[in-house]
């Protein structure tokens, strides 16, 4: 067992009398648990433990982790345990890396079980990847939708092939998109992340460019831009160590995010960039605010506008 997370609304005024708590006290969490920005106050239910690839160079959050999907009984527990104290959160996140990877009976009963318990959820989300994406046909996919499956999370990182394969993403630029554009086909709400720095030095700009041309094949509805964080023992983090890998400077990362900022056309889309990690924060609807953020940027690049100092990033 490892970091345990309760409900937010857990509220219970029974932890001071332990002996009068209901059985479950708690959800069966295990491990390291993680969750978009966007799902702070969600009902986090683990139903994977790790993430089905675990192989991406730049990528700690699951390491030694062996991959599994939980049983069915202990998913269950903690569906009921959320619908006798997490009832006031509206919202469901499944975790943990990679929950699309379930099969397609299991992943829609689980969902089942979260309409039937949990009425008051409005939207359930989870981790997806290409492979998990390439597993499920169209046809599965809106039957997961259907089933009240909402929003993805995909970690593209890059739209630039040579990139993709040094950090080991297991998907080229082409799978990316069409796996991207199924999500979106199916009627789910796409957030996908991408990294700033994850090219190094020499590709940045060309990382830049090709993200963009990316990021406006697929259209997601979100975009969040990362900066890239050095995970100690991680392939990237030893290559830097090494001096294989170079770490771009906080200016040379805004320029990249300029770059793929310019060369993204999204239909309606928000492109964050407002993480802890990133130097600049941005929020811009696309195409409506991207002459104002350009200028935004170059203001910053001049020097005019504070970029968030060094010891204030974390994730
Ligand atoms: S798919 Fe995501 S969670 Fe899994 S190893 Fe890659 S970056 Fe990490």
């Amino acid at each position: 067992m490892g970091h345990v997370l309760q409900c937010h609304h857990l509220g219970l005024p029974g932890l001071r009398r332990p002996e009068r708590i209901r059985k479950p006290v708690t959800m069966h969490y295990e491990g390291t648990i993680i969750r978009p920005p966007s799902e702070a106050n969600s009902i986090l239910l683990q139903v994977t433990v790790g993430c089905s690839r675990n192989k991406c160079t730049f990528c700690g959050t699951y390491a030694g982790e062996r991959f599994r999907i939980k049983p069915d009984e202990t998913i269950r527990e903690d569906i009921a345990f959320a619908a006798a104290y997490c009832r006031r959160q509206r919202r469901v996140f499944l975790c943990d890396g990679d929950a699309l990877i379930i099969p397609q009976a299991r992943l829609l009963q689980i969902l089942k079980a979260i309409r039937a318990q949990l009425p008051w959820v409005t939207r359930v989300g989870a981790y997806a990847n290409a492979k998990s994406l390439a597993i499920k046909s169209p046809d599965d996919l809106r039957k997961l939708r259907g089933e009240g499956l909402g929003i993805l999370y995909m970690g593209l990182e890059t739209g630039d092939d040579e990139t993709l394969t040094r950090i080991n993403k297991g998907a080229g630029s082409v799978k990316m998109i069409a796996m991207g554009r199924k999500a979106r086909d199916a009627g789910f709400k796409l957030s996908l992340t991408v990294l700033l720095g994850i090219a190094g030095r020499e590709r940045s700009q060309i990382h830049a460019r090709e993200t963009g041309r990316v990021l406006s094949a697929i259209d997601p509805d979100y975009v969040g831009a990362l900066s890239l964080m050095r995970i100690p023992s991680t392939p990237l983090y030893n290559d830097w160590r090494a001096g294989a890998f170079a770490l771009i400077e906080p200016s040379e990362m805004l320029a990249e995010l300029r770059t793929m900022i310019a060369e993204t056309s999204l239909s309606q889309g928000l492109f964050h960039a407002n993480h802890a990690s990133n130097y600049l924060p941005i929020r811009a609807r696309l195409p409506r605010d991207k002459e104002a953020t350009l200028a935004l940027i170059d203001r910053a690049l001049a020097g005019d506008v504070a970029l968030k100092p060094e010891f204030m990033r974390a994730l």
